[in-house]
């Protein structure tokens, strides 16, 4: 590192957002955190953490004092049950967040801005095929994108163009393709696909069965976590200013995905298909030739890898709380 920066990571409680603060740090800059809760399994290692709702304005305003970088990771989400059920909150609860945070960052002469997209912004009807192709970032227009949670994610993808357009603050934008990893959240009815499936198989004895939200043939890609935060670190570092996907483009159908998580247990799992639970959309993958072209990096480590180290945290995490299985799906 050449330079040490004061930066604010929003949503430093969050899974992504506690990551990106340990290697910020192990890099060498000041970080001040911020979210609604300090990070759920391990104490933050940032320079300062205020707990504070970002849907003040007065709150953005103190967050971005004193910064030169913004990584914009706060939202209000969860996996695909979480976000079909909450249409209405998730838009109204990131609109004020995104637009606020846009607003006190440009107020406080902040140099570069950071907002985390996601890949539900791509239309639905590009993802309708397991066998999808993977999806460009020019793909996103026309725009039909996921209902709530991606449409807002699009529209404050504008919103940060605009600021950058008529304000001169360096908005980067980054797609997340399904980020995985330990010191998520595994239960509770927020948690993913994959730490879902990782905390079910973890509870379960030998030949047990484990339910699937679908038929299981849906297909995705999955990006392990250190990965995601030295991709935005690098995305930062660019001069790049347009959308960019963020991601791994190996596909795996979830019934494959549960066979991997199965052989890192080491355990025979029966599969049960609920084909009345939310399954999302068929088939969602990345196309990284942007991101290659750009940084001539793409994400790098193995879903098996992975895997591996997710689900022995999960584990190892269930028989430090001695907790009892909460079956919320995935
Ligand atoms: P997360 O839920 O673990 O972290 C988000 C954090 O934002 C939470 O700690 C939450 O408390 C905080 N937050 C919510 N509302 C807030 C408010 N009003 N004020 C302050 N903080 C608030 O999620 P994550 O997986 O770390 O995701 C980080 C970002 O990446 C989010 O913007 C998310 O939409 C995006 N994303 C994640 C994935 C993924 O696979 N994890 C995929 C696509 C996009």
């Amino acid at each position: 590192m050449s330079v040490r920066s004061h930066i604010l990571v929003a949503g430093a409680g969050g899974f992504i957002g506690h990551h990106l603060v340990n290697l910020l740090k192990d890099k060498g800059h000041w970080v001040r955190g911020v979210d609604l809760h300090h990070p759920e399994f391990s104490n933050t290692k940032a320079d300062e953490f205020e707990v504070i709702d970002l849907r003040n304005f007065d709150n953005c305003m103190a967050a971005c004092q004193g910064i030169d970088e913004v990584y914009q990771l706060a939202a209000d989400m969860g996996g695909i049950g979480f976000i079909t059920a909450h249409h209405a909150s998730v838009f109204r609860n990131n609109a004020l967040i995104n637009l606020q945070m846009l607003e006190a960052a440009k107020r406080a002469r902040v140099d570069k801005y950071l907002y985390t997209s996601s890949a539900c912004v791509y239309p639905q009807c590009l993802q309708a095929s397991p066998e999808v192709t993977a999806l460009k970032e020019s793909d996103a227009y026309p725009a039909d994108a996921e209902a709530g949670y991606g449409w807002e994610k699009l529209m404050s993808e504008l919103a940060s163009q605009y600021y950058r357009e008529d304000y001169g603050l360096k908005t980067h934008i980054v797609r997340f393709h399904n980020i995985f990893g330990p010191l998520g959240t595994y239960d509770g009815g927020r948690e993913k696909a994959p730490a879902a499936l990782c905390r079910k198989i973890a509870l379960l004895n030998n030949n047990d069965t484990v339910e699937i939200w679908g038929d299981g043939e849906q297909t995705r890609s999955f990006c392990y976590i250190d990965d995601c935060v030295e991709g935005l670190y690098r995305i930062m570092g660019s001069g790049y200013y347009d959308p960019i996907n963020l991601g791994q483009d190996r596909l795996v159908t979830i019934n494959e995905l549960v066979d991997m998580i199965a052989t890192v247990a080491a355990k025979k799992i029966l599969k049960k298909h609920n084909l009345d639970a939310p399954q999302g959309v068929r088939g969602r993958n990345s196309d990284n030739g942007k991101i290659f072209q750009l940084l001539n990096w793409t994400p790098q480590i193995s879903l098996e890898q992975g895997l591996e180290i997710t689900y022995r945290w999960i584990k190892e995490d269930l028989a430090k709380e001695s907790r009892q299985d909460v079956d919320h799906g995935l």
